[in-house]
């Protein structure tokens, strides 16, 4: 199949809930990808957030080898070894005390969800529950996730959703004061929110947030979805702050390209749940755990979010300069290799300009962000390049 022929065909057999770019990519290689026609992109999107350690480290790509050599799947009626040292690694690294693992980030959240309501049904035996979550949040797409995600938007025509959802302000701690009462069960926020443009939590709003639950026996549920695994310069974007939830989650980078998530809890969240109470078939089988094993291992031994910290750093400073020369950059933020632009007009043409003249690949958060989510493994070149034709990209 050509290009044409293949994008004609996706438009008739995939279930139209995208409206894509007109590019096919073929492969990927560092930091670059290459459409189906040999032309090469510079990549600081990752597949969303998802290609860590980029497109063919050779370390990695062992791991996936052997495991398919030896065993991909079986259930979690039995017991598998990569599982246990994938498990091991992560609650190293988040000093969470259980972790289960899942096929997505949205299966991860619906997890937590239910950690709340059954620590919640456990201590009160009552099923008049509320969990407090964020505007301008994102969750992901499933019934569970999507009713706390606070995007009216997506929401509105699958009402109603799960009871009991409150949304409070992100960074405005007196608004989730005001929502607190005894049924509160759960707080959940993303650490930086990333969907919803890139606002990293304030220092005194997470504090603010964790006393406010440790003063009335709430869960603290920080997704790190996209913000955990390095990519903030942390491990975990909370461990910037001097805080550590009851239960989080992960997924993205976790499995750089395989699907895999995980959600992690501490303490009474650790044991909410007994046999019987949650299940998958597909999840933490040996195949997707051995490609987050050696993930893990890649980002301690060469580590990584060391590196994202160092080149994160450098980005902000590129982009603030790019700012202080066009005018269309209204505000730039983020920590470490997840930086938002916002600009002064919609960011898709933008991008859209980016990708097909410049080959830069960039994806929008909201309707005025870019969002640089770039591979980890990044170097200050990939930045100035990138800057170069980002600002060929804003220019008319
Ligand atoms: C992507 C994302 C999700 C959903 O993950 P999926 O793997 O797409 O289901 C949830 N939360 C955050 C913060 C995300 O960025």
């Amino acid at each position: 199949m050509n290009k044409q022929q293949i994008i004609d065909e996706a438009e008739h057999t995939l279930y139209k809930t995208y409206n894509r770019y007109p590019v096919v990519f073929d492969h990927g290689k560092g930091v670059h990808l290459y459409d189906s026609d040999g032309q090469e992109y510079l990549d600081f999107g990752a597949g969303i957030a998802v290609m860590g350690l980029g497109y063919d480290d050779e370390e990695y790509k062992e791991a996936l080898k052997d495991q398919i050599d030896k065993l991909l799947h079986v259930s979690n009626l039995f017991y598998n070894q990569p599982s246990v040292e994938a498990g091991e690694k992560l609650l190293k690294v988040s000093g969470m005390d259980r972790v289960f693992f899942t096929n997505s980030g949205t299966e991860a959240i619906e997890g937590a969800l239910k950690i709340a309501i059954r620590h919640a049904y456990n201590k009160t035996g009552s099923h008049d529950h509320e969990i407090i979550a964020m505007k301008n949040s994102f969750h992901g797409r499933s019934l569970g996730a999507l009713s706390v995600t606070g995007n009216d938007h997506y929401q509105e025509p699958f009402k109603p959703l799960l009871p009991g959802i409150r949304f409070a302000e992100f960074n405005n701690l007196d608004s989730v004061k005001a929502l607190v009462n005894e049924k509160t069960c759960a707080i959940l926020m993303e650490t930086i929110q990333g969907e919803g443009g890139i606002y990293p939590a304030s220092e005194e709003f997470l504090k603010g947030v964790r006393k406010l639950c440790d003063d009335n026996g709430i869960l603290l549920m920080l997704d790190e979805i996209q913000c955990g695994m390095g990519r903030s310069g942390k491990m975990f974007a909370w461990q910037w702050y001097d805080v550590v939830p009851d239960v989080m989650t992960v997924a993205k980078a976790l499995g750089n390209g395989v699907p895999i998530g995980a959600f992690l809890a501490k303490g009474e969240a650790a044991a909410a749940m007994v046999p019987g109470d949650h299940g998958t078939t597909y999840g933490g089988n040996p195949f997707v755990t051995a490609a987050a094993s050696r993930v893990l291992d890649i980002f301690e031994k060469r580590d990584i979010p060391g590196h994202a910290a160092e080149i994160g750093e450098y980005l902000k400073e590129k982009l603030e300069e790019l700012k202080s020369r066009c005018s269309l950059i209204a505000d730039c933020r983020g920590k470490g290799l997840i930086q938002g632009v916002e600009l002064t007009v919609p960011a898709g043409p933008v991008v859209t300009k980016a990708l097909l003249e410049e080959k830069l690949v960039l994806i929008t958060a909201g309707e005025k962000i870019i969002r640089f989510v770039p591979p980890l493994v990044i170097e200050k070149e990939d930045v100035d390049e990138m800057i170069k034709r980002l600002e060929k990209a804003l220019m008319n």
